[in-house]
């Protein structure tokens, strides 16, 4: 017995203006959607809790089991894992942004120019040199102004304020402890000390002196934010007693995934955007069905037309991967796997946010009791066989149709 799960970012929404008061779902015209709704059993999920608009991460920890109250220990280490970073106990990682802070230390641009993936490269590779004396460093530039920073070493901790303000116009802050402990004061006077000394390398790169030459903004500071570990589960393999592999073009997605235990396969093209190579995705995805129990398919493209407000393009979006995932239900059908297909949280287009209404799932396979719903929308996953369900509970009822949930009791 096999499972995939299919997880459409951000997927959820609400009634749209422009789209006749349907939401992006409703008004699509997504037959293999529909085609799984008719086939399987239907419901809606409060993936965190009824109201809980929820982030990505603290999401796909939900779904996949594991209840992120406990188990969530902040973003940075899935952002490392997913940059590539062979990140181990005790590490504590940070997502950061290229920026641009003036002499003053004001924050002038939070994306230093929009600066190229090329650039922040040649930049990160200056950052390799530095030295603290209390941890090691590891400093990975990512995409366009993104990166990842690692502080390795004795005694760290996660409990540190962000760097990155998210604003413009305002002095960065000093890293601060977040809590009354040793680990804590000690992780943030090492962050201060790599933000300073990556500073002083940055601003006198020979690229950000070409760069402001040319009138653009200097890539000159490092803005550290969401200092997280490594989460201690136990991993889903193990849990489950399956092999499980996650397909993902999103960093955080691949770093969430590795952090859960999937085994990762790349996919070339994949890019978690709009211009995905979804094809290839989905074809990696029926090949990985040969060798693996469980298949984890992300597609980001949902959340990202959200979070740009075109609910037009949602449509189109979901349309489109729609008609892309054929080949698999054709497999699914065929060879009598199971298919959940879902998302992680609401993103209504017309806000460009999270929200946290439920969202519609459909899983269908051998056993299920179909129930007699028609379409894969919001409204009509809700009068679903599975009702309303918590996210935590999602992958105890795919395993219990697959047979891996031992009896409680006699
Ligand atoms: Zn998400
Ligand atoms: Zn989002």
């Amino acid at each position: 017995m096999k499972a995939v799960i299919v997880v459409c970012d951000g997927m959820g929404d609400r009634p749209s203006r422009i789209l006749k008061g349907l939401t992006p779902l409703q008004a699509a015209e997504a037959e293999v959607f529909n085609e799984i709704a008719r086939l399987g059993e239907c419901g809606i999920i409060d993936v965190i809790s009824p109201g809980q608009p929820p982030g990505s991460d603290t999401a796909h920890l939900a779904l996949f089991g594991y209840d992120p109250h406990i188990y969530y220990s902040g973003r940075g280490a899935y952002e490392a894992l997913g940059a590539g970073v062979d990140l181990k106990n005790g590490d504590v990682a940070f997502r950061c942004n290229f920026a641009t802070v003036n002499q003053e230390g004001v924050v002038v641009d939070r994306r230093a120019g929009r600066i190229s993936t090329e650039e922040a490269r040649i930049l990160a590779e200056a950052l390799k040199d530095i030295k603290l004396e209390d941890a090691e460093t590891i400093f990975l530039s990512t995409v366009e102004h993104r990166g990842v920073l690692v502080l390795r070493g004795e005694k760290l901790s996660r409990m540190v304020s962000d760097v990155d303000t998210h604003e413009l116009g305002v002095k960065i802050p000093e890293p601060r402890p977040l809590e009354d402990s040793e680990e804590a004061r000690r992780t943030a006077r090492i962050l201060k000390e790599f933000i300073e000394k990556a500073r002083k390398i940055l601003e006198e790169h020979p690229l950000n002196i070409e760069r402001a030459s040319r009138g653009l903004k200097p890539a000159n500071i490092i803005l550290p934010r969401g200092a997280g570990t490594l989460p201690n589960i136990k991993p889903i393999g193990e849990m489950w007693n399956i092999k499980a592999a996650a397909i993902a073009g999103g960093a955080l997605y691949k770093g969430v995934a590795k952090a859960l235990g999937f085994d990762i396969i790349n996919v070339p093209g994949a890019t978690g955007t709009v211009n995905t190579n979804l094809k290839g995705k989905v074809e990696y995805t029926i090949n990985a069905l040969k060798n693996y129990d469980l298949v984890f398919l992300h597609i980001k493209a949902t959340d990202t037309v959200s979070h740009d407000k075109d609910p037009l393009k949602k449509k189109e979006v979901i349309e489109w991967i729609s008609r892309e995932l054929h080949p698999l239900l054709e497999i699914v059908r065929e060879k009598e796997y199971y298919l959940v297909l879902t998302a992680d949280h609401t993103t209504p287009s017309e806000i460009g946010d999270h929200r946290g209404d439920p969202v519609p799932l459909a899983i269908m396979g051998p056993a299920v009791r179909r129930d007699w719903v028609e379409r894969y929308d919001e409204l009509a996953c809700a009068r679903g066989g599975l009702g309303r369900i918590r996210g935590i509970d999602l992958m105890r009822i795919l395993m219990n149709y697959m047979d891996k949930v031992p009896l409680f009791g006699e």
